[in-house]
């Protein structure tokens, strides 16, 4: 096993501490775990032992049970628990099972005491009296060395060098590492080293940056009543044309004082509901009932919600503590009048209508909807609806494709099913450019005889890239008829979806204006093996669940046929597997990216 897969399931860092016997490693530790902690660093310890040890005491419960035959003997009590394990292995215990004993969520760094011949990050700690070698002329996985004043140490060492009794510098140098660790794995999509990776086409992150290079986003901007802008994209920031909330108001319903601190009991002089107000200043030693949302009268400063009012006649008592202030929404407390409430580029969901109706807009600037032309090729596809010709099969990709357009907020032209010739191609793609800001075709894009989208594109305007080192999806083209944008998807069903998520919804998302969207991504664990082969990114379907203890896992929906749409219904995500992965094991991190965007 090597270090990173020992370390894979670490959530914290994980620093080795290495000497030989004699150098005062424990003496040392006794003093830096305090040192640790007052640096509000919580902390576990391994250590290696190498005999048959007892920390019980003979005589004590639990050590006469365990003697017994206790495979595992756990004692606790309110403050303290202790397992032990019976367990014989074969050299070394594993450190991994180890490091997956202790808690990690409680502590915010392992130190680990031994296992030298890991190649695990250590600081290693030397004395010149001991009279054994240096242990990082032999391991490079030595981050630092602690020496006393006697050790020689040679002129071009590379590795920072500390006092064996500087306690404080070698805590130092420990919060360091634990600030630049990195947990194993969990690279951030794309940046796991993929470059190196031998792969004969684009990678998904070559080709998506292609693309993009290539969009220019929609400037024009039109005005749209509230209801309609949901869905669309914010065409220009929206300075707030008054204060929200627009009056200093009630947070609850109760009394509104003036607290002055002069009474015990106050004079109830109006009730005032939302909506309404009530003109007169409030004085000294006098309430006044208020609903939650009424304008606050002038004169109070404090509102005590009605559960906490005794009210006889019109005077009114109130019990537990008063603080000035408390339950009053201030004007402006939300967004104050001439602030910036939204700005341009992002999409409108429920929320953003709401604050913005909430500001009294009535119609808001959109960006124009990009327009999309949409056809299917293919002799054997078939209209839904219309009766299945002998050896044919349903048009889905129209269905998907208008779908997902339809949920990112385009305008539409079907196109309907092209034949397998070259001219009806040609024809097609050039009026569909004409007329539209991108053509999206499917099928007729691999290298059968009977596909022609490659030469006709080529012929029409140019090609940016037609293969993708991903599964599913491989043939991907992509390419420009005048400022037209040509995306020749693939002909099997999951694979258009698939492409149309990591390569057409960026590109539409960027044209429609909004620059900063991201996919959602989310790390899960595996909870199957799952087959990859290195060199290319693979998107399988995925079922993504909380387990039992809360974390997110992901299994596979089965079979995953670039055919199998079912796939994509029963699946609620892609699980990626990124080029350098290879074979997953369960167990192991993988990145997750939800359906909920678009589907
Ligand atoms: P092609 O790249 O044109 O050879 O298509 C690859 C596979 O996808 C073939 O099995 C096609 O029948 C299928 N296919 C192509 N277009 C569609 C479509 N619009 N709907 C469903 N399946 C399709
Ligand atoms: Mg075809």
């Amino acid at each position: 096993m090597n270090v990173d897969q020992i370390l894979a399931d670490c959530r914290v860092p994980v620093l080795g501490i290495c000497a030989y016997s004699g150098t005062g490693k424990t003496t040392l530790l006794k003093k830096l775990i305090p040192e640790l902690n007052r640096r509000g660093k919580k902390l576990a310890v391994i250590k290696h032992a190498h005999h048959n040890f007892d920390v019980d005491i003979p005589g004590k419960d639990s050590f006469e049970l365990r003697k017994a035959g206790a495979e595992q003997m756990l004692v606790a009590s309110h403050i303290r628990r202790a397992l032990m394990a019976e367990k014989v292995t074969d050299g070394d215990p594993d450190l991994k099972e180890l490091l997956g004993m202790i808690d990690q969520t409680r502590v915010d760094m392992i130190l680990v005491e031994g296992f030298k011949k890991l190649p695990l990050p250590k600081l290693e700690l030397h004395r010149a009296e001991v009279g054994k070698p240096f242990v990082f002329t032999q391991d490079d996985a030595i981050r630092g060395i602690a020496v006393d004043a006697d050790t020689q140490l040679p002129d071009d060492l590379a590795l920072p060098v500390l006092e064996i009794n500087d306690v404080d510098a070698i805590a130092d140098f420990i919060e360091q590492f634990a600030a630049d660790w990195k947990p194993v794995g969990y690279a951030p999509l794309g940046t796991c080293g993929c470059d190196d990776v031998e792969r004969k086409q684009l990678s998904v992150a070559q080709g998506q940056a292609r693309i993009l290079g290539e969009v220019k986003p929609v400037t024009a901007t039109e005005t749209a009543p509230l209801l309609q802008a949901q869905n669309r994209v914010l065409g220009a920031d929206i300075a707030s044309p008054v204060n929200v909330p627009q009056h200093t108001n009630s947070a609850m319903d109760g009394y509104a004082i003036r607290n002055d601190g002069q009474h015990d009991s106050f004079t109830v002089v109006a009730e005032v509901l939302a909506g309404h107000g009530y003109d007169d200043e409030v004085l000294s030693g006098e309430a006044v009932k208020i609903m939650t949302g009424a304008p606050l009268p002038a004169g109070v400063d404090t509102v005590i919600m009605r559960e906490l009012a005794t009210q006889e006649g019109d005077q009114v008592r109130f019990d537990g503590d008063i603080e000035t202030g408390q339950n009053i929404r201030q004007a402006g407390e939300d967004i104050a009048v001439g602030a910036t409430a939204l700005t341009a580029g992002n999409r409108i969901g429920p929320a953003e209508l709401g604050l913005l109706a909430s500001l009294g807009l009535g119609e808001l600037p959109v960006y124009r909807k990009p327009k999309v032309a949409v056809f299917s090729t293919g002799d054997e596809v078939c209209q839904p609806g219309e009766p299945l010709k002998p050896n044919c099969i349903f048009d889905s990709n129209r269905f998907t494709i208008q779908g997902m357009l339809a949920k990112l907020g385009c305008e539409v032209v079907d196109l309907g099913i092209l034949e397998d010739t070259e001219e009806a191609m040609a024809d097609a793609l050039q009026a569909a450019s004409e007329q539209a800001d991108v053509v999206i075709t499917s099928g007729g894009v691999s290298v059968g005889d009977a596909d022609f989208i490659k030469p006709v594109m080529e012929r029409l305007g140019h090609i940016d890239f037609w293969k993708i080192a991903m599964r599913p999806g491989r043939p991907l083209a992509f390419g420009k008829i005048k400022d037209t944008l040509l995306f020749g998807l693939p002909g099997n069903p999951v694979a258009v979806m698939v492409s149309f998520m990591q390569f057409v919804q960026p590109a539409l998302r960027k044209m429609m204006g909004e620059p900063n969207w991201k996919p959602q991504m989310m790390r899960a664990t595996a909870g199957e093996p799952m087959r990859s082969k290195q060199g290319r990114t693979e998107f399988q379907r995925g079922i993504m669940q909380l387990n039992s203890l809360g974390e997110l896992t992901v299994t596979t929906t089965g079979a995953q046929g670039s055919g199998i749409l079912s796939s994509m219904v029963q699946g609620n995500c892609l699980i990626i597997i990124e080029e350098c992965q290879g074979n997953i094991s369960a167990g192991e991190a993988v990145w997750v990216q939800p359906f909920a965007d678009l589907l």
